[in-house]
């Protein structure tokens, strides 16, 4: 991840390249390991997806997490205030108000959240922890390929601006009108 060189604040999104996966689930294992993830739950998971019709087929292969929309309905039906997004533009939830109501479950398109064991929601975080040390997010970290980059948008010189610049993207399920944050390249 490069330093920002802008003044506004930093608004974080991620990059996914399909065509450059492979499937090997490393961003699955890190983010389990870094984030304490209890067993039998995921924050990020890997699709594999086939194309076409036989005898013209195609895989696609890609890692998906929370998408930090920009219309995050699991914000708007939070009861407590728990589901917020912060001054990064990154969807996050306070441990301490959340309930464990399930409200935001059952808003969120992209099936991205589940209960912990502790009894709170949790989801990808976009790893504002390692973020804040000016690391890249742990699935980022390791991806072998290269799949992934993680950025600041308000800087035209990060990798996710250059990466949205030179390429076409697309969004999962662009009709439920969240906005996501993570792009996929294609
Ligand atoms: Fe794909 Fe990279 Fe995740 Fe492996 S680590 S599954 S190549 S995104
Ligand atoms: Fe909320 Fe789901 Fe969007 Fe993440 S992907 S911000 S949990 S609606
Ligand atoms: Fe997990 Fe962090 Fe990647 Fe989100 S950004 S999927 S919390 S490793």
């Amino acid at each position: 991840m490069s330093a920002p060189t802008s003044q506004a604040p930093s608004l974080y999104a991620m990059t996914m390249d399909s065509r450059k996966c492979v499937g090997c689930s490393a961003c699955v294992l890190a983010c389990r390991a870094e984030n304490a993830v209890p067993p039998g739950y995921t924050r990020d998971w890997v699709v594999k997806e086939i194309r076409g019709e036989f005898p013209v087929l195609s895989q696609v292969i890609r890692s998906e997490r929370c998408n930090h929309c920009v219309d995050a309905p699991c914000v708007a039906v939070c009861p407590t205030g728990a589901s917020f997004v912060d001054e990064h533009g990154t969807v996050q939830i306070d441990r301490d108000k959340c309930t464990g109501c399930k409200a935001c479950i059952a808003a969120c398109p992209y099936d991205a959240r589940y209960v912990h064991t502790d009894g709170f929601v949790d989801k990808c975080t976009f790893c504002m922890h390692r973020v804040a040390r000016g690391e890249d997010p742990a699935c980022v970290s390791v991806c072998p390929t290269e799949s992934l980059h993680f950025g600041d948008l308000n800087d035209p010189e990060s990798s996710v601006s250059r990466l949205l610049a030179e390429r076409k993207v697309t969004v999962l399920h662009p009709e439920a009108g969240t906005t996501p944050k993570l792009y996929f390249l294609s």
